[in-house]
C-alpha cells in the first residue's frame, strides 16, 4: 500500500506522489510570536511532527520548514504594552515556545526560519510582483497584491471573487484599489519597527512571509504546505496568488490542514477565557498524555476537548506504563524486526497512516497489544515471555513515530503518581506508616481496625493490595476515584 492523503486543494484523497523521487519538501506555518503557546499550537505542531517523522519512516528524504512569524501587528502592540523593544519580547517568546514544543517531542524542523531573517527576500519578491504587474505600491507607502491579476484566486478555498468574498472585511486602508487587495508591504508609523524598502521605512506584510521563506528555503515548488485549517483563507490562498504570479508554477502539490481545537464545545477565546496554555498542560501532565489526547482526533476533524478528556489517557498511559514495567522485570531481548510479530505490528500500523493519517487508529492498535500482553502475562513460560517482550519492544520501536512509548516506564509511574499524590494531600511516606499499622492490627487479628485502615485510604485515594510480596499500594485516578 502506499500513502494516500486528503489535498484540501483537490479536495480528493490522492495517492502520494512527491514531485522529485523519493524527495519530500514540506512546509508548515508556525507561530507569530506574540505570545504564549497554546493548545491550538500544540496540535498544529504535534501533527505535522507526525506526517514528518511517518514520511521519514516510510523512506522520504524529508526536509522540512517551519517558520515563525517575528513581528506583526499583534506583536508590536504586545510590546508596547509592555514597554519593551517587540524584537527583543518575539524572541523571549520564541524561545520560550521552543522548550514547550521540545517538551511533547516535537523535532526542531530541518529547517526553523523567521521572518526577519528574510526581509531582503521578501522586498525583492514583491519588487518582481511590481514589475509584472501583480502589485502596486502607493502614494503612502504601501503596496497591495493585486487579486484580479490573478485569475485562479480562490481556488484553494473554493471561494468565487464575484461573490465579493465573505470575510474579507471593506477596506479602509487607503491607496487600496480593491477592496480584495492585501498588504505585501506596509509603511510603518512612527515609532513602530521598520526596515528600508524602496517603497520608504515599512515592514513585510503576513502572507508574502511564508511565500518567500518556502521558496528561500524549498525552491519554486513543493510537495506539502501545511497548517491550520484557519490559514487557509486568506493566509494560503493568498499565498498561492503571490507566489504562482511571481513563478507561473504551481507552489504546492499538495495541501494539507488541521482542524481547530474546541474546549467544551466552544472556540478558544479571550472573551470567554477558556484557552489552554501549553505550559499549563505541560505542569499537569505527562508530555505522553497530551501527545496521545490530541492525536487520538482525526487530524482534519475539529477536535473538542472537554473536561476529563486528557485523565482518561493518563489513565490509559498509567496502566500501560505499570505494564511495560512488568514486562521489564521479565527479561531483555533484543528486538527482532523478522518476527512475525514486528512485522504485523509494523503492518497495521503503516495500513492505518497511508490511510491519511490515520492516527486514531494506530492508536487503538497499540492497547490492542497491550490488552495481548496482559493476556499472555497470565501464562508465562519462555515462549510467551519473549513473544511479551517482543511485542513490547516492536511498539516501542514503531510508535516513536508518533513520539508515543518512549519513556522510562517507572519514572512515567512516579511521576503521575507523585501528581496524585499532592493532589490528595497524602505522602508517601505516611501510606508506608499506615500499611505497616494495619499490618500490625492484622497480624493481631484485629481485622476491624486493619479494615478501616484500608478504607480510611480508599477514601484518600489511596488503594492497597495484598500478594505474596507483601502490601503494595497504588493511586486511585481521579476518574476512578
Ligand atoms: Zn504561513
Amino acid at each position: 500500500m502506499s500513502l494516500k492523503l486528503y489535498n484540501v486543494l483537490t479536495r480528493k484523497k490522492e495517492e502520494f506522489v512527491p514531485l522529485d523521487g523519493n524527495k519530500v519538501k514540506m512546509y508548515a506555518c508556525g507561530i507569530t510570536a506574540s505570545g504564549d503557546a497554546h493548545i491550538g499550537h500544540a496540535y498544529q505542531a504535534i501533527v505535522f511532527d507526525v506526517i514528518k517523522k511517518y514520511l521519514d519512516y516510510s523512506g522520504y528524504d524529508v526536509t522540512y520548514v517551519r517558520n515563525y512569524t517575528d513581528v506583526d501587528d499583534k506583536i508590536i502592540l504586545k510590546a508596547r504594552e509592555l514597554g519593551v523593544n517587540p524584537k527583543d519580547f518575539a524572541n523571549q517568546m520564541m524561545e520560550k515556545i521552543d522548550k514547550e514544543l521540545a517538551a511533547i517531542y516535537v523535532d526542531k524542523p530541518t529547517i526553523q526560519s523567521k521572518a526577519t531573517e528574510c526581509i531582503p527576500d521578501m522586498i525583492s519578491f514583491i519588487e518582481k510582483l511590481i514589475e509584472t504587474g501583480h502589485a502596486y505600491s502607493t502614494e503612502y507607502g504601501d503596496v497591495f497584491f493585486k487579486v484580479s491579476s490573478f485569475p485562479e484566486y480562490g481556488k484553494l478555498s473554493n471561494r468565487i471573487v464575484e461573490d465579493g468574498l465573505s470575510g474579507v472585511r471593506k477596506s479602509v486602508e487607503p491607496g487600496k484599489l480593491d477592496d480584495k487587495d492585501f498588504a505585501l508591504w506596509k509603511k510603518a508609523l512612527d515609532d513602530e519597527i521598520w526596515w528600508e524598502s524602496p517603497w520608504g521605512r515599512g515592514r513585510p506584510g503576513w502572507h508574502i512571509e511564508c511565500s518567500t521563506m518556502s521558496m528561500k528555503y524549498l525552491g519554486e515548488q513543493i510537495d506539502i504546505h501545511g497548517g491550520g485549517k484557519d490559514l487557509i483563507f486568506p493566509h494560503h490562498e493568498n499565498e498561492i496568488a503571490q507566489s504562482e504570479s511571481l513563478t507561473g508554477k504551481q507552489f504546492s502539490k499538495y495541501w494539507l490542514h488541521n482542524g481547530l481545537i474546541k474546549v467544551n464545545g466552544q472556540k478558544m477565546s479571550k472573551s470567554l477565557n477558556n484557552g489552554i496554555l501549553l505550559e499549563d498542560l505541560l505542569r499537569e501532565y505527562n508530555p505522553e498524555v497530551i501527545r496521545m489526547s490530541l492525536l487520538e482526533n482525526n487530524y482534519r476533524s475539529d477536535m473538542n476537548v472537554i473536561d476529563g478528556a486528557l485523565e482518561q489517557h493518563e489513565e490509559k498511559i498509567y496502566h500501560m506504563y505499570q505494564l511495560f514495567s512488568e514486562v521489564d522485570k521479565l527479561g531483555k531481548e533484543n528486538l527482532d524486526k523478522e518476527s512475525s510479530i514486528y512485522q504485523e505490528i509494523d503492518k497495521e500500523f503503516r495500513m492505518a497512516m497511508d490511510n491519511d493519517f490515520n492516527t486514531s487508529l494506530a492508536i487503538t492498535h497499540i492497547f490492542k497489544w497491550v490488552s495481548e500482553i496482559r493476556k499472555l502475562m497470565k501464562n508465562l513460560n519462555n515462549d510467551t515471555i519473549s513473544q511479551i517482550i517482543q511485542i513490547k519492544e516492536s511498539l516501542v520501536s514503531i510508535y516513536k513515530v508518533l513520539g508515543l512509548l518512549q519513556q522510562d516506564s517507572n519514572i512515567v509511574i512516579k511521576d503521575i503518581q507523585n501528581k496524585y499524590l499532592t493532589k490528595y494531600q497524602i505522602k508517601e511516606e505516611e501510606i508506608l506508616e499506615k500499611i505497616e499499622s494495619r499490618n500490625e492490627y492484622k497480624k493481631n487479628k484485629d481485622w476491624e481496625q486493619a479494615d478501616s485502615i484500608r478504607k480510611e485510604l480508599m477514601d484518600r485515594g489511596i488503594l492497597i493490595k495484598d500478594s505474596s510480596l507483601g502490601t503494595e499500594w497504588d493511586i486511585v485516578l481521579p476518574l476512578k476515584k
